[in-house]
């Protein structure tokens, strides 16, 4: 197993802290990778996460001539496995459902439906611990879980309720969003704390735990997230919300999301780079000019790019972009970290409100140390006031077990492992989570994405769907390289 450059390992007995861990998104590169470089293609596509991975491997099936440039040393992108003693621990992008179509087919192509691993947070009954963080609670409080699920079930109907129709007129079709454009007008510059806000009858206890929870979809802060997005998800799900947190935190692929990706990656047949990031894109009729930091000039007739969106201003396109393509960012500059226990706790997830290192946390299994590995999510606080999800991982989990785990468990934490996507130059945040207003810039996004005859761009970032979702990656990637081919194929008049 080859190492990546990316991804943390703390081991809180030596105190040793090593960056780059093993994965099979490394090791996959070996099999397809170039030495020799043409000076010309049919069509270069520009990332291997998994937009770029499925448009590289479709165009290639239209027995296009393909390169495929990445900027890191593995396959991917906000998505790898690191193969930790036998253990897939995900770094980036980990949970999946039969209800996300796209992703699903791919995982059904390359034969991994059967037996997903499940973390036991959400399909194990268990425990459920809140902090408040106030001055009345300042410890993660276990609470009932039944009672808890009750009074969430009724705060969430009438959160989402805001049509007199449980939401359902916003989006009657939630794989296309933007269907009933004056709802979206009226309630996009909501934020779900103006929409907690409006909501009477419910403690003020009840009306924080719905806060934190909804925080943790995107690691933005209330004030700030897009009410609409939160409802869009809750849509996606069928407007059921155990559903909802099913589809975002229980079902996993067994093999690690990096042997989806080296499926995809192994049936493509044209050429590939990597560490090899793209400094700027020169498009004139029929030809596009691809420069490498590295220093390289590769020609091709058409180019697909699938890099973040927060990163897209690093490459200098010629002719500019469109200007929403310029001006968006998303805002999700939270963390995940998966820490290590020494104990074998119980099925559980906690919630803790901010200031904390950790905001949402879930067990995901028990490891044969007699320990369990719990997946974190951090709010996105440390980032914007100039900090690291993790600057000193002793201090992050000491900070963690005293504000998130409850104390009766009397755990210890023996590994941290984490990769900051934050200060990675290259995807520049996590998954996409939008703030209050941006709902109608994500569509200006899917709109100008067919950029030109020569240019075409695909992220999970504006993906009409499962907008921020591998699934969303796939579906763009998908239909990018169908445009894509389309273009190539049609007579220039
Ligand atoms: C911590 C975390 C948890 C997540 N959890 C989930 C989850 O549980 N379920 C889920 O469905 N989704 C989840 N996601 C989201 C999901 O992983 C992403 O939305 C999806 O993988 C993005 O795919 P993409 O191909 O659009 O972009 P990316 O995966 O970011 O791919 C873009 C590629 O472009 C490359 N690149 C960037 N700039 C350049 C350049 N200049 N030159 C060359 N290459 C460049 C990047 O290195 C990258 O490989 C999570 C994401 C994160 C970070």
């Amino acid at each position: 197993m080859s190492k990546t450059r990316d991804g943390n390992h703390y081991v809180a007995q030596s105190k040793a802290w090593t960056t780059g861990v093993n994965s099979l998104a490394a090791s996959a590169t070996a099999t397809s990778s170039t030495k020799t470089l043409e000076e010309s293609y049919d069509m270069i596509v520009i990332g291997a996460g998994y937009a770029g991975l499925v448009a590289a491997r479709d165009v290639a099936f239209a027995k296009k001539d393909v390169l495929l440039v990445e900027g890191r040393d593995r396959i991917g992108g906000r998505t790898f496995t690191y193969d930790f003693l036998g253990h897939k621990v995900e770094l980036g992008g980990t949970w999946v459902h039969w209800a996300q179509p796209h992703v699903w087919s791919e995982m059904s192509r390359y034969g991994l439906t059967d037996g997903l691993a499940q973390s036991k947070a959400f399909s194990e009954p268990g425990e459920f611990s809140i902090n408040y963080n106030n001055d009345e609670n300042n410890t993660a409080l276990l609470r009932d879980p039944r009672s808890t699920d009750a009074a969430m079930q009724r705060l969430v109907a009438a959160y989402f309720d805001v049509d007199g129709f449980g939401g359902r007129t916003i989006f009657p079709f939630p794989f296309k969003k933007m269907t009933n454009l004056e709802a979206i007008r009226k309630y996009d510059n909501l934020s779900t704390k103006g929409r907690l806000q409006q909501l009477v009858g419910f403690s003020r206890e009840d009306i924080a735990l719905l806060a934190v929870n909804l925080t943790a979809f995107g690691s933005i802060p209330p004030e700030e997230q897009s009410f609409l997005t939160t409802l869009h998800y809750y849509a996606l799900a069928d407007y059921d919300y155990d559903r909802l947190m099913t589809m975002m935190g229980r079902y996993k692929i067994a093999e690690g999301q990096s042997t989806l990706a080296a499926n995809i990656f192994g049936e493509f047949t044209g050429d590939a780079v990597f560490s090899k990031a793209v400094q700027s894109v020169v498009s004139s009729p029929c030809k596009v000019v691809v420069s490498l930091r590295s220093g390289e000039k590769i020609t091709a007739k058409h180019v697909i790019c699938t890099v973040p969106i927060n990163c897209l201003n690093d490459i200098t396109f010629t002719p500019p972009l469109p200007p929403p393509m310029v001006k968006t960012q998303h805002r999700n500059w939270g963390g995940k970290v998966i820490v290590h226990l020494d104990k074998k706790i119980p099925s559980w997830w906690g919630l803790t409100a901010a200031p904390t290192p950790v905001d949402c946390l879930l067990v995901d299994k028990h490891s044969e140390h007699d320990g369990t590995f719990v997946v974190g999510f951090s709010p996105s606080d440390a980032h914007r006031t100039g900090g690291k999800v993790v600057e000193d991982p002793q201090i992050f989990t000491d900070k963690m077990l005293e504000l998130c785990v409850p104390s009766t468990w009397d755990a210890h934490v023996t590994d941290l492992i984490w990769h900051d996507w934050n200060s990675d130059e290259i995807s520049k945040g996590q998954w996409a989570a939008w703030s209050a207003g941006q709902l109608k810039e994500l569509n200006s996004l899917l709109a100008s994405a067919n950029v030109s005859r020569e240019l075409t761009l695909a992220s999970a970032d504006w993906a009409d769907g499962w907008t921020g979702f591998i699934d969303g990656a796939i579906a763009e990637g998908r239909r990018a390289a169908r445009r894509a081919v389309l273009k190539l194929d049609s007579p220039r008049l």
